[in-house]
């Protein structure tokens, strides 16, 4: 049986079936590197009019956002603020990163648990929330991720770019980073959208996308401000909860794909390059544990040694104890990959 994919020409070919389940290890200037650049670029399309359209969306977010967080910085040095903007600062942070770790992450593409429908569009809107894109391609981008985790085809490797061509030092960082989101190659739903497409929450969540972008920037910590500081206090609070708090979420978890696969260490081998690194695990409130994840992708854990605290895993407990969710996964550490 033959597997239809589009090369990084935009050419459309055949491979046949047995060599796509060839091993996945490209040896530059090998006979067979070609073949397996090709065998990770199925489910990637290449120059579509949805690439343009989501470079424009994250330069309007990257505008903003960075844009926002020099604005919020000029403001602090010009003016005095304090506990009204910076409370508001750490909840919206809080509640920023949740909505990448618990919703965009750990619930829309691992289903680490089940929860219900109201929930379900509350999460939805969390997830927008944490304004990382649309709900709808994360999901189907980050299955590519694992199913290609530092292989070509990976939509976020410090190692390759979109096309499957090596990328090393500071250009694999940027890469992985952020600057996925700007190249022209997108992830294929037919290939990684199954369950995603059609899906009413999420569908609904990336119509409405926009709306929960300037909810999260604007009105909610606006109201923060008015509701414990009083009128004076929006303004300060908009710039230090909401403009410079979203940056700073957004590269926190942007840390994850990037030197979350460079640096740390590897409990787990056989995992690509993702690494356990406690700094990023600190603000990302626990998505650092990386390597852990992609061992264990469906656990709603990240937490295996002792000191790896994970602190998306606790508020997953409480809203398990509280009835929200539940048949929470856990780790079966014993039937996965060696540990070192
Ligand atoms: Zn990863
Ligand atoms: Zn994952």
């Amino acid at each position: 049986m033959a597997t239809r994919y589009i090369d990084r020409n935009g050419k459309q070919g055949l491979v046949e079936a047995p060599q796509l389940r060839a091993p996945l290890s490209p040896a530059p200037g090998s006979p067979t590197e070609d073949l397996l650049i090709e065998r990770g670029l199925v489910g990637v399309r290449f120059g579509t009019r949805e690439a343009l359209s989501r470079r424009r969306e994250h330069l309007f977010y990257a505008a903003v956002k960075q844009g926002g967080a020099m604005a919020a910085i000029a403001y602090i040095i010009l003016f005095p603020t304090g506990w009204v903007e910076w409370t508001g600062f750490a909840l919206f942070y809080v509640l920023n990163i949740l909505g990448m770790s618990i919703a965009y992450h750990r619930y829309f593409t691992h289903k680490s648990f089940e929860t219900s429908t109201p929930m379900r569009y509350a999460l939805g809107a969390l997830a927008q929330m944490g304004v990382y894109g649309s709900l709808k391609r994360w999901v189907a981008d980050h299955r590519r991720h694992h199913a290609l985790s530092d292989k070509p085809g990976d939509i976020h490797s410090p190692y390759y770019d979109g096309h499957g061509r090596a990328l090393d030092g500071r250009k694999g960082l940027k890469h992985s980073h952020l600057g996925w989101a700007y190249d022209d190659c997108m992830t294929d739903m037919d290939v990684y959208g199954k369950g995603v497409v059609g899906d009413p929450v999420i569908e609904w969540s990336h119509k409405t996308r926009y709306l929960w972008f300037a909810v999260s920037l604007l009105l909610l910590p606006a109201l923060w401000g008015y509701a414990i500081g009083g009128a004076g206090a929006v303004i300060g609070t908009v710039m230090v909860a909401g403009f410079l708090r979203m940056a700073l979420a957004l590269h926190a978890i942007a840390a994850v794909n990037s030197f979350g696969h460079r640096y740390g260490y590897k409990r787990f081998e056989g995992q690509g390059e993702a690494r356990n690194n406690w700094f990023i695990a600190l603000i990302s409130l626990g998505e650092g544990w990386h390597n852990n994840h992609h061992a264990h992708p469906r656990s709603a854990f990240t937490r295996v040694g002792r000191f790896e605290v994970d602190m998306t895993g606790w508020v997953i407990v409480a809203m398990e104890k509280l009835g929200l969710i539940w048949n929470v996964k856990r780790p079966q550490f014993e039937s996965r990959p060696q540990k070192r």
